[in-house]
């Protein structure tokens, strides 16, 4: 018998027939002798739902009342499966994230979780009840304030309770078998991930693999909480995330690249004409930083000339226009000229620790996109990672060539996306 955490997301309960289904997996893990702690998403599309109807109300609703609005899918989607599993002839129930004890920072939308108080949960899972936590969401230690932990949060809620109930591990049930070698909605020769280690799978989070939220990964190995990964469709393993990605005694060579990940949601900004001089980059990303723009590759061109520089950088296309408005307020101070900026465009990663002790992955790389014709804009290395910018229209030639040229295509096709919009 073994205590686990189980999170189901948006897609997995997207309709009453889906959350029968989800209660029948959760009884029968509990009918397998394990206490189970449950932790829920809302219902499909509805937080999206929710925020366009905020916007319709109000262009700028208050933070406090949004998330009050956001929590109440969870907390839909908690009692729901509460009565499925009711109606299945077991016992649960449901909690809020404040119920269960999430404590947080006071930061509307993308609340901190400080601290975990898990007294009820831990009372109702003595007593033998299923638990259901409505994920994404906890409660502020100083204002009492309901909060939500940023989208797709429902995984860093799971991971986070499982560390805090000393769970054995944490399931994440999702709508595809696992991680995989690349989005298989774009590359459909993609191969399940068997097993990875937290530090590739944070390079895949955060570099858009939208399978696990970053912070759920980041928790996951500062607690050594192991993950499963897998399908709330079909009962196959998925990807487990743990500390060591081989089997103890394993004689598998660890692949060169692991994974490809793709990410959409930047934008590129360039500062033309700065003067080369001392303090002009410190002055351009201290007015970033105070705006709180969180940027992510930077180059600086030589100096040209006319004695002046180009700094280009790239950061979530939803702050640029926090961003351009915050350099235009230091535009005469700086004395730079002008400010262009692109959004059509695209980052592609090649991600895995096996590149530490090889060398000619960049080459391998940047042959294969060139055979494919792809145009690189910047780039951008950590030590298990290389990532470059590209056009918008260029990522899916980027991403499979990259694919094929480290030997990761499948020839069976094994990839099944079993449900979700991937809105
Ligand atoms: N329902 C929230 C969202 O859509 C949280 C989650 O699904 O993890 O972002
Ligand atoms: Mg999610």
């Amino acid at each position: 018998m073994a205590r686990v955490v189980q999170k189901f997301g948006g897609s997995s309960v997207a309709d009453a027939e889906s959350i029968k289904r989800v209660a029948r997996r959760i009884v029968a893990t509990r009918n397998d002798g394990h206490e189970v702690c449950v932790v829920i998403s809302a219902m499909g599309d509805t937080t999206d739902d929710l925020l366009d109807l905020a916007k319709q109300i109000s262009p700028n609703p208050p933070g406090r009342e949004l998330d009050m609005l956001l929590t109440a899918g969870e907390r839909m989607s908690a009692a729901l499966l509460a009565m499925a599993i009711h109606d299945q002839g077991a016992t649960a129930v449901s909690y809020t994230g404040s119920q269960a004890g999430v404590i947080t920072t006071a930061a509307h939308g993308n609340a901190r979780i400080i601290d975990i108080t898990p007294g009820r949960i831990e009372k109702s899972l003595t007593q033998g009840d299923i638990v259901i936590v409505a994920g994404f969401q906890g409660v502020a230690q100083d204002t009492k304030d309901v909060t939500t932990l940023g989208r797709g949060a429902s995984d860093t809620t799971a991971v986070a309770l499982a560390a805090a109930l000393g769970a054995a591990y944490c399931e994440i049930y999702t709508d595809v078998d696992g991680v995989f070698t690349a989005d298989p909605r774009l590359v459909p020769s993609a191969r399940r991930i068997p097993h990875i280690c937290y530090e590739e799978m944070l390079e895949l989070a955060a570099n858009g693999a939208k399978v696990l939220h970053l912070r759920c990964v980041e928790y996951a190995r500062r607690e050594h909480v192991p993950v499963h990964v897998r399908s709330s469709f079909s009962d196959q393993p998925g990807t487990w995330v743990a500390d060591v990605t081989e089997e103890p005694g394993g004689t598998m060579e660890a692949a060169l690249i692991t994974g490809v990940a793709h990410d959409l949601s930047e934008a590129k900004i360039t500062v033309v004409g700065v003067p080369d001089q001392v303090g002009k980059a410190a002055r351009v990303f201290n007015a970033l930083g105070e705006a709180d723009i969180n940027i992510d590759m930077i180059v600086q061109n030589a100096s040209v000339s006319d004695a002046t520089t180009a700094i280009t950088f790239t950061l979530p296309d939803a702050d640029r226009p926090t961003a351009i408005e915050a350099l235009r307020a230091i535009q005469a101070e700086i004395g730079f000229q002008d400010i262009i900026y692109n959004d059509q465009i695209g980052k592609v990663s090649v991600i895995g620790v096996g590149m530490r002790s090889h060398p000619g992955v960049t080459a391998r790389f940047f042959t294969a996109l060139a055979e494919a014709g792809v145009n690189i804009g910047m780039i951008a290395t950590s030590e298990i990672r290389i990532s470059v910018v590209v056009d918008e229209a260029d990522v899916p030639a980027a991403v499979r060539a990259a694919h094929t040229a480290f030997g990761l295509d499948s020839e069976s096709g094994e990839a099944v996306v079993y449900a979700g919009t991937g809105r």
